[in-house]
């Protein structure tokens, strides 16, 4: 890799994280997640992620990891957003709620792939911050709001998409809920500690169509419909 003079280190392969993406998908255990999705590779190589992670940590930022964001929070791993965004079966024209909006980058990759994006975020000091790299980079139109995201935002619904970043003990009642007929809820749902990444889809009235996609390990989700807040 070239080496940056001016900061110092190695310049970041803005593509590892996503290269790793292609590879991988295959892996993808249980479940269709759909075709490989040539527009969330897209996004994803046009959104900076090094913006959204402290200066130090720049430098790992296109690792396919994740990393602390302040607030025990961290940034999802980038093969997970991609696998959650896929799932989601975007094509421009939806309107997407997104619950935990952390450091703000899936907000950020969903501003490319659907018409209006929500997001919701319970911690003010990640929203204020999100919201601030969101608008120097380009994507004032993510609309951020402070609020315990286990309920949704009902003023808001339907949502063609709605994707939790955050570990879920259950699936709340409320998305399912606030989804259109045809949209798809992406949650993680299990224990504190690991989750199974569900594909849940409205195809009737009251009828769902649930299919597990992979293993995966998220930060709790805390609220209403959540986990207890943990002292
Ligand atoms: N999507 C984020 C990103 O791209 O940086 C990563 C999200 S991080 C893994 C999980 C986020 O969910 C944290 O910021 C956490 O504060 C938030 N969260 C947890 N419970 C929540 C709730 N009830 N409502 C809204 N946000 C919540």
């Amino acid at each position: 890799r070239r080496y940056d003079r001016q900061a110092g280190r190695p310049r970041p392969h803005p593509v590892v994280g996503v290269e790793r993406v292609r590879r991988q998908r295959h892996q993808l255990r249980h479940g269709d997640a759909g075709p490989a999705d040539p527009r969330v590779l897209d996004a994803m190589l046009k959104v900076p992620r090094h913006k959204f992670v402290e200066e130090a940590l720049a430098g790992k930022s296109y690792q396919d990891a994740p990393l602390p964001i302040g607030e025990k929070q961290t940034i999802s791993q980038p093969y997970m957003v991609a696998v959650m965004s896929e799932a989601l079966m975007l094509d421009g024209s939806e309107t997407v709620l997104e619950v935990g909006t952390g450091s703000g980058y899936q907000a950020a990759v969903l501003a490319l792939l659907a018409d209006r994006v929500f997001s919701l975020e319970r911690i003010p000091s990640l929203a204020r911050r999100a919201r601030k790299v969101l608008d120097d980079n380009g994507f004032s139109k993510v609309n951020i709001r402070l609020a315990d995201g286990t309920v949704g935002w009902q003023d808001m619904a339907p949502f063609d998409g709605i994707i939790v970043t955050a570990g879920a003990p259950k699936v709340p009642q409320e998305y399912l809920d606030q989804l259109s007929l045809g949209g798809r809820l992406i949650i993680p749902v299990g224990d504190r500690e690991s989750q199974v990444l569900m594909r849940i889809t409205r195809v009737g009235e009251a009828e769902y169509k649930e299919e597990k996609m992979l293993g995966c390990r998220f930060v709790p989700l805390i609220g209403n419909q959540g986990w207890k807040q943990e002292n």
